[in-house]
């Protein structure tokens, strides 16, 4: 019988998640913090928006794709008063990892299992269900959540024990991060040295500079386009985390310093909900 979900969060990455959920006829109910949101969404899909955590009452799976880590834990709070034990939650969000344990923790007092899942592929993965999706938590709860993360997942592979999903994502970001750096840099050097961006795109991704940010965000940053996709601020929020992560782990990390510098500058000179790749216009 197929699983009744629920997803939480219908944002850059969350309305196309549960935009596949409902095209497998898995998805009861859609929720977000702007109700008008999921009012749209579930005239587009016919599926009920959630005005209340009661609403996700009979749900054996609520995947959720929130913005941070006290967004997570207030619709942690709000699912463990009313699902039933043996329901799932599935947290795509990219948060702390104490903050996936604390969440395991408040579920587990209510007999409810807790998967932290966060993804990586960007808005267009997403599009595609083609994400890569890091959990962490036991063996059992991912084979009975698979079905879901089948939906949008290209790639689901179990790090370990809850917080695992995370550890792996803080990995992630440090790459992510690198990239664009370098990316936006070169991009940078590239106009003031008059290349052609159509000839120039092309030859660098045909060669070993080739990488995702590149290929997605090189044309439309040449543009001066920065609609998100991945906004500044929620860059800024992953290497906070991952910054003291690296600490705490006593490893130089330059890398991280330079783009968490970078990201807060563009938060406050008015970029924080534009694309990551507005990173170019410090490096100009
Ligand atoms: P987004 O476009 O800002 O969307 C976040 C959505 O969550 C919004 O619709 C927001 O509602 C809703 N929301 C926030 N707090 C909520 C709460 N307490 N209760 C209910 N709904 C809430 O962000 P996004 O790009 O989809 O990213 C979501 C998460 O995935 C973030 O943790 C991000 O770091 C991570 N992520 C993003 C990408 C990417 O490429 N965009 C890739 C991988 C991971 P409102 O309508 O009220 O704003």
């Amino acid at each position: 019988m197929s699983l009744r979900t629920a997803f939480i969060g219908l944002g850059a990455m969350g309305h196309s998640m549960a935009g596949h959920l409902a095209d497998r006829g898995m998805l009861v109910a859609v929720g977000n913090r702007t109700f008008a949101k999921a009012l749209l969404f579930s005239d587009a899909r016919s599926v009920k928006a959630a005005s209340g955590f009661a609403d996700y009452a009979n749900c054996d799976v609520v995947a959720l794709c929130v913005s941070a880590d006290a967004d997570v834990l207030e619709n942690i709070d709000g699912l463990a008063d009313v699902l039933a034990p043996g329901a799932i939650v599935i947290d795509h969000s990219t948060v702390a990892v104490e903050t996936a344990r604390e969440a395991a923790r408040r579920l587990a007092a209510r007999g409810i299992q807790f998967l932290d899942a966060p993804v990586s592929g960007g808005v267009e993965g997403a599009k595609n269900g083609k994400l890569s999706i890091m959990v962490g938590g036991d063996d059992a709860t991912l084979e009975r959540a698979r079905p879901v993360l089948e939906a949008y997942g290209a790639r689901i592979a179990l790090m370990g024990a809850n917080g695992a999903g995370q550890a792996t994502k803080a990995v992630n970001q440090i790459l992510v991060a690198g990239i664009n750096e370098a990316v936006c840099e070169g991009l940078a050097f590239a106009e003031k040295l008059g290349l052609d961006p159509e000839r120039l795109l092309p030859t660098l991704m045909a060669g070993a500079a080739s990488n995702w940010f590149l290929d997605k965000r090189g044309a439309t940053m040449l543009r001066n386009e920065f609609k998100p996709g991945f906004k500044c601020a929620h860059m800024a929020k992953d290497l906070r985390i991952v910054q003291a992560m690296a600490d705490a782990a006593g490893i130089q990390h330059p890398v991280i310093d330079r783009a968490l510098a970078d990201y807060s500058e563009l938060e406050q000179n008015g970029n924080a909900d534009a694309d990551t790749s507005a990173l170019i216009t410090l490096k100009r």
